[in-house]
């Protein structure tokens, strides 16, 4: 079996190749390596690979695995459906969060965001291919959200999330995001500085850079099968 620091030298070439291919300056693309369900111990051996940015889903899982990887200094990324009581440990223990889709949460969070902190990072999750099953906003409800959320005082709205329907064929990945980059261009339009776009897994992150992914969150690539 590969090792997870072979892994993660397969997903930063997959990172590398599309890159080039699709036209994107190198180093433009980020990973976030999601690490939920996996054990302390592979997060480590991420680390020890040059790994620095990892994705949760949830609150009690990450809280009980952050304190194991305190002597790192890692940014944590919250990608998990939030629930109003959750925004709290949120806020205190996680530099950026993906998965925004309610005004309310979002007060919560700026209120919440310990002033010690630098302002917490805020993608809005789209509902892109309209799953009722899912979350994230429709794209007519979009805009006001992003303006009320870019008006909050700790934090800074940075860009844009989704988790489309999976598709096998490149074409309609890459539509499914292209979706998504449209929505952020208009809202570049309308006068907000947004320049981020969280979107890929590891299933179909060389279509999500084709059309403008700042983060891929990728899983399974690098870590193996989840628990
Ligand atoms: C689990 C998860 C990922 C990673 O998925 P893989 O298929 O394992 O790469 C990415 N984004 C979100 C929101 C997730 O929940």
């Amino acid at each position: 079996m590969a090792t997870i620091a072979e892994n993660l030298d397969v997903v930063r070439k997959r990172i590398g190749d599309a890159e080039h291919r699709f036209g994107r300056l190198p180093n433009s693309v980020a990973l976030v390596a999601v690490s939920k369900k996996q054990s302390s111990a592979k997060i480590a051996a991420a680390v020890a690979a040059g790994q620095r940015h990892f994705g949760e889903n949830y609150l009690q899982e990450a809280l009980e695995k952050i304190p194991d990887l305190a002597d790192f200094a890692l940014h944590w990324h919250f990608i998990g459906p939030i629930q109003s009581n959750k925004t709290r440990g949120i806020a205190e223990h996680f530099s950026w969060v993906h998965s925004v889709d309610r005004v309310k949460v979002a007060h919560r969070l700026s209120e919440q965001r310990p002033r010690a902190l630098p302002p917490l990072n805020i993608c809005l999750q789209v509902n892109i291919s309209r799953e009722p099953s899912k979350h994230g906003l429709t794209s007519e409800e979009l805009p006001q959200v992003a303006h009320a959320v870019a008006g909050l005082p700790r934090l800074r709205l940075r860009g844009l999330m989704a988790v489309p329907a999976s598709y096998d064929g490149f074409d309609q990945q890459r539509h499914s995001f292209a979706q998504l980059r449209r929505l952020q261009e208009k809202l570049q339009a309308d006068g907000l500085a947004l320049d981020t776009l969280s979107m890929g897994m590891s299933a179909d992150l060389e279509a999500a850079i084709a059309e403008g992914a700042t983060w891929v969150r990728v899983g399974t690539a690098v870590f193996g099968p989840r628990l």
